[in-house]
Parts: structure tokens; C-alpha cells; sequence
């Protein structure tokens, strides 16, 4: 059998109707799926069709039933399965605009969580193009309230995503019960085995037209990759988050389980994102969709298999947490950004061990994947000022509040603070930029020799990566759930930005740099190489020396030994209270430092 592909839909013959509409929804030509797959569709063959994620699928074989609806019955005459409840309204939807000017076709979506009495009044009211969700197709079917015996067409649409969702058993009895001499056409991203052997039961001598290769090189796309070592993922991603300011982000990740870590580690760390995996209900995954929709939640996070079933376009960027085992998937998921003349950045993070998977994506999309710098920790707190200035400005523009919060400087004056003082601690609580265990240091895995490509470009060289990481870091804390800067809400900001265990702020001061006013630095003979963690030393100071531990200042952990700033008045007691005292077990000298 040949397939014949169309460099116009006008060359495609449609009717008149489909032509008009198709052409008032901007498709100016066929996309290669839709090219190849409505002739062999109208043929009448039964079509196996592979291509990525919006290529254009819906139509390649939505335009071919249109096509072949007979308005003048009231039976049902096409079935198309879709994984989830979304993609089905998706599909529904744009079988409607593609319908537009035809008279007389019924098109209905059914899906679990709607109410079937009010989907069975729809379907009685006689309903030519069903498109559904399995479960719920199945549900009709044992209530007879939807009747496939003249159904001609039976369309699976992304076949590969609903097996992953356990839908294979209703899959086949459905297609057991469709009458024998329908056109079978199946889509899939992808084509495992399982997806082989209900082609080799379903379909009659199908067609396959592969759409893979094409598309690959979306010039919208800025594709980098980063060196990153597992561990440093997150903290990586997140500055890039910061740094690119992205809003809309979706996060792959190769396995389920990585999926709850990394959603849990994000919010941890203050940024909305929720998780998308083929364990969630469709109920719950409604939830989340809408949530993210809404923008109220910035960052998915999913499995291949998993984001397909959702239907999100426009995102900022894409970042692949880790490198997919297949390239195909590495295409599908970078597709999701950048579509529709939008620019969109899609991330690599890549541990040594991925390499040369990512060597083996560029020999297959023939694209460079330009190496990039991990963002400092200096670059984070520059942008997060920026931000932090151009949001204040925007609030005191259009502040309408005005008064009601003016005595709450007042009070602080009151109390002996200065404005800078004032606006520094709420700076410094609202960007609520910490540094955690990270330093800039232990980010990137270290080159051998051979892991450099020949002329890799080193982009986002802002700043260079840093050696001696050990300088800035603080004793293994995580950072608070509090507030962030980053997510760019408004609202939530002023909440709950609690300080960190122990009260001390971490701006980012380095040694040796002056202690703050009012501040008197101490030398502590112990360090990380004995396991000390700031709390040891808040606990061990506060409690011996009888002093508030939230008044006890930074806390600097070097592998040998320690500075703490404590308040100039209480230095003496604490030099008292400590000196050959132990903490941790451990017994310490304390002096005050040079
Ligand atoms: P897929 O099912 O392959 O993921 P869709 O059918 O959902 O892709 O199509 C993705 C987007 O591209 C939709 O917004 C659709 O309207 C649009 N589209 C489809 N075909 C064309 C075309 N020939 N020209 C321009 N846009 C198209
Ligand atoms: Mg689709």
C-alpha cells in the first residue's frame, strides 16, 4: 500500500464545509501527519499513525470522519478513545471548530466524573461522533445507553498513554464489541509491544504512516544542557527558575517515584508545583491541571507517559530533570514549550552518567545542544533584588491601602531600627533568598578528560563557576517553606517568610567580612569536620550562656572551626559560659576573632 502526502488541503479534496473552516483556523498547510494520514484515511484503510505531541494529530484523522458522517442517521457512527478526560474535550472541541460549517453533526464528549444521567439524555438525544474516555465508554455500554452497531470508524488516540493507564482490558473488549467491518485507526507517540499486539488483533492490514524526524529543530527553542551532579538537581533548577524568571514550567522526570521527590523538595523549598503521574484519579488530576491552568501552581512535574494525557501549551520553559532513556521522548517533551511563534527554553540536566544519552538525542535531532553555566548564587540574589525593587515600586504605584499601614514603621522606629535597617530585614525575609547546603562548588561534576565535547559553547557565561565551595556553606540546613520571591504572588509573600531554626538569617555574608553593627564575631574551635550543625551551636550558646538564641547572629562552619556573631553585650558572658565547655560532647575553645 503507498501513502501519498498533499502540500495543500485544498489537494486534499475536502468538502467545501471542513475546507472553509479548516483555513478560518489559521492551518495554512497539512502537517506531515495530516499530509499522509487523511488520504490513507479516506482511503478507507486502517491507519496506524506515529507522530510526536502537537503535530496535528486530532485532525489528521478528526477531518477523515468528518468527512464520512452521515447527518441524515441519528446512530452513532464514529468512536474515538482518548486517555483522559481532558484530551477528550480537547479532541471534541476541536472536532467542533472543524465542523463549524456543516449542518447537523452531533459530536459529544463522555468522560468519568460528569454525571451520566445528564451525559445519557445528551447521548439520546442521538450523538454522530462519540469521543470518550474508556471507563466511562464501557460504563454505556453495559448500561446500553450508547449502541456502536453502525459505527464505522473507531479511532484510538494516543494509544500508547492509555495502556499505560490500565486501559488495555477495556480497550480490547471495546474494540471486541465494534462491528467487524469498521475502519480502525490508532495513534501513538510511541510503539511498544503491547501497543503492536492490539494492532496485530485490531486492525486489518493497517497503513503505518511514521511522522518522527520532521519538526525536530523548533527554532523557537532554546535548548541547553547543564552539567549537574544528581544530587544538585533541584537546587539547580531552581535557579534557573529564578534566573529565567519562568512561571510555566513542566519538569520531566523518568520515573514516578522521582516525581513525588521532586514535587516534594520544590515545595520544600517554597515553589508551587504539584506532580502529574498515572496513579492520580482523574478527579485529582483535574485538580491539579486546573490549579496549574489557573497559574496558582508554576511548576509541573511528570513522567513521559503521564504528560501526555494532559493537554498545556504556552509553557515557559521545559526542563528534563533527567535525560529520557528514548529520543523520541526528549523531542515530545521539549515540543511542549515554545509552540505558536512563543519563545521557550528547554533545560537539560544532565549527571555524567547521561552524557551520552545526550550526545545520542543530538546524532537523532540533528540539533546541538549547547552546554550552559549554572547560575551563582551571587547572579539568584541579583535578580531576585531586581524583582524585589520593581515589585515594591509597582506596590507603592498603586497602593491603595495607604495609611493603613504607615504606624507599622512608625512602631519599628519606636523600637530603636533605622529605615535601612527596616527595609533590609524585609528585604531580605520577602526575596527570602538562603543559601542552603548548596554552594556554587558542588553543583556541576567536575570534567575528566574526554567528557568534553569539541567546541562546546559555554552559554549563560554570566559568571564563572566556582571553585572551594566549602566558603559559603552552612552546615547542611534546608531552607524554610516560607515565602519566595521567585513565584510571583503577590499574596502569599508577606505570610509566613518564619525564619530559619535558630532565628539567624543567612544573606549570604561571607568571611571575612565585618560583623554587623552591634555584633561581636567569636572563634569556635570546632567545625564540620565534627559534625556541628548550626542548632549545636545555638543550643549550646543560648542555653549555657542564658541568652535568647534568637538574638545569636550568623554562623559560619568551616571544616576546622567556627565564627558566630553573638551581641556585642552578651560576648563576655558567652566567652564565660563556654570556654572549655563542650558542645555535642565535643569540648571547644571560643575566642573572640581577629
Ligand atoms: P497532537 O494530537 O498531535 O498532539 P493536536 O491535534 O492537538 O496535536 O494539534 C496541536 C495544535 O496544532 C492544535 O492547536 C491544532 O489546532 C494545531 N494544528 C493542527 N493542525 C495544524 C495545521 N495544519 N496548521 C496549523 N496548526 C495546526
Ligand atoms: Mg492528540
Amino acid at each position: 500500500m503507498t501513502t501519498e502526502s498533499f502540500e495543500t488541503f485544498e489537494e486534499l479534496g475536502l468538502n467545501e464545509d471542513i475546507l472553509k473552516a479548516v483555513l478560518e483556523m489559521g492551518f495554512t498547510k497539512p502537517s506531515p501527519i495530516q499530509a499522509q494520514g487523511i488520504p490513507a484515511v479516506m482511503q478507507g484503510s486502517d491507519v496506524i499513525g506515529q507522530a510526536q505531541t502537537g503535530t496535528g494529530k486530532t485532525a489528521a484523522f478528526g477531518i477523515p470522519v468528518l468527512e464520512r458522517i452521515d447527518v441524515s442517521s441519528n446512530a452513532v457512527q464514529a468512536l474515538i478513545l482518548c486517555p483522559t478526560r481532558e484530551l477528550a474535550v480537547q479532541v471534541s472541541e476541536e472536532l467542533g471548530r472543524l465542523a463549524k460549517y456543516m449542518r447537523g453533526v452531533r459530536i459529544e464528549a463522555i468522560y468519568g466524573g460528569d454525571s451520566i444521567d445528564r451525559q445519557i439524555r445528551s447521548l439520546k438525544k442521538g450523538v454522530h461522533i462519540v469521543v470518550g474516555t474508556p471507563g466511562r465508554v464501557m460504563d454505556h455500554m453495559e448500561r446500553k445507553t450508547l449502541k456502536f452497531n453502525e459505527v464505522r470508524m473507531m479511532v484510538l488516540d494516543e494509544a500508547d498513554e492509555m495502556l499505560d493507564m490500565g486501559f488495555r482490558e477495556d480497550i480490547e473488549s471495546i474494540l471486541a464489541d465494534m462491528p467487524e467491518d469498521r475502519q480502525t485507526i490508532l495513534f501513538s507517540a510511541t510503539m511498544s509491544k503491547p501497543i503492536m499486539s492490539i494492532t496485530k488483533r485490531f486492525l486489518n492490514d493497517p497503513v503505518l504512516i511514521k511522522v518522527v524526524r520532521n519538526e525536530l529543530t523548533n527554532q523557537n527553542i532554546e535548548q541547553v544542557y547543564f552539567e549537574v551532579k544528581p544530587q544538585a538537581k533541584v537546587e539547580v533548577m531552581t535557579r534557573l527558575i529564578d534566573m529565567h524568571h519562568i512561571k510555566s514550567l513542566l519538569v520531566f522526570c523518568n520515573t514516578k517515584r522521582k516525581v513525588d521527590e521532586i514535587v516534594e523538595d520544590l515545595q520544600l523549598r517554597g515553589y508551587a508545583s504539584e506532580g502529574i503521574h498515572g496513579d492520580l484519579r482523574q478527579q485529582q488530576r483535574s485538580n491539579v491541571m486546573s490549579k496549574f491552568k489557573a497559574g496558582v501552581t508554576t511548576i509541573l512535574v511528570a513522567t513521559d507517559v503521564a504528560a501526555r494525557g494532559i493537554d498545556v501549551s504556552g509553557l515557559d520553559g521545559v526542563i528534563n530533570y533527567d535525560i529520557p532513556m528514548d529520543e523520541e521522548y526528549y523531542v515530545h517533551r521539549i515540543g511542549r514549550t515554545g509552540r505558536a511563534g512563543m519563545s521557550g527554553k528547554a533545560f537539560s540536566l544532565v549527571a555524567r552518567d547521561e552524557k551520552y544519552r545526550l550526545k545520542s538525542i543530538e546524532g537523532y535531532t540533528k540539533v546541538k545542544i549547547e552546554k550552559g553555566v549554572i547560575p551563582s548564587y551571587e547572579d539568584i540574589v541579583g535578580v531576585r533584588k531586581a524583582r524585589f525593587v520593581e515589585t515594591i515600586a509597582a506596590l507603592i504605584k498603586d497602593s491603595e491601602d495607604e495609611g493603613l499601614y504607615a504606624d507599622v514603621l512608625e512602631m519599628l522606629h519606636h523600637s530603636g531600627f533605622t529605615t535601612e535597617q527596616i527595609v533590609g530585614a524585609m528585604a531580605k525575609q520577602i526575596m527570602g533568598v538562603q543559601k542552603n547546603e548548596y554552594a556554587d562548588g558542588n553543583l556541576a561534576w567536575e570534567e575528566r578528560r574526554g567528557d568534553r565535547r569539541e567546541g562546546s559553547v559555554d552559554r549563560y557565561a554570566k559568571t564563572d563557576r566556582r571553585e572551594g565551595g566549602s566558603r559559603f556553606e552552612r552546615g547542611g540546613e534546608r531552607r524554610d517553606g516560607g515565602s519566595r520571591f521567585g513565584g510571583d504572588r503577590g499574596g502569599d509573600r508577606f505570610g509566613k517568610g518564619e525564619r530559619r531554626e535558630g532565628g539567624r538569617d543567612a544573606g549570604g555574608e561571607r568571611r571575612p567580612s565585618a560583623p554587623e553593627a552591634g555584633m561581636t564575631r567569636l572563634f569556635l574551635s570546632l567545625g564540620r569536620k565534627d559534625h556541628i550543625m548550626p542548632k549545636d551551636i545555638v543550643g549550646a550558646i543560648a542555653g549555657e550562656a542564658n541568652i535568647p538564641g534568637k538574638t545569636i547572629g550568623a554562623i559560619d562552619i568551616y571544616d576546622k572551626f567556627t565564627f558566630v556573631d553573638v551581641p556585642e553585650r552578651d560576648a563576655r558572658a558567652v566567652l564565660r559560659a563556654m570556654d572549655g565547655n563542650t558542645i555535642k560532647g565535643k569540648p571547644v575553645q571560643i575566642d573572640i576573632a581577629k
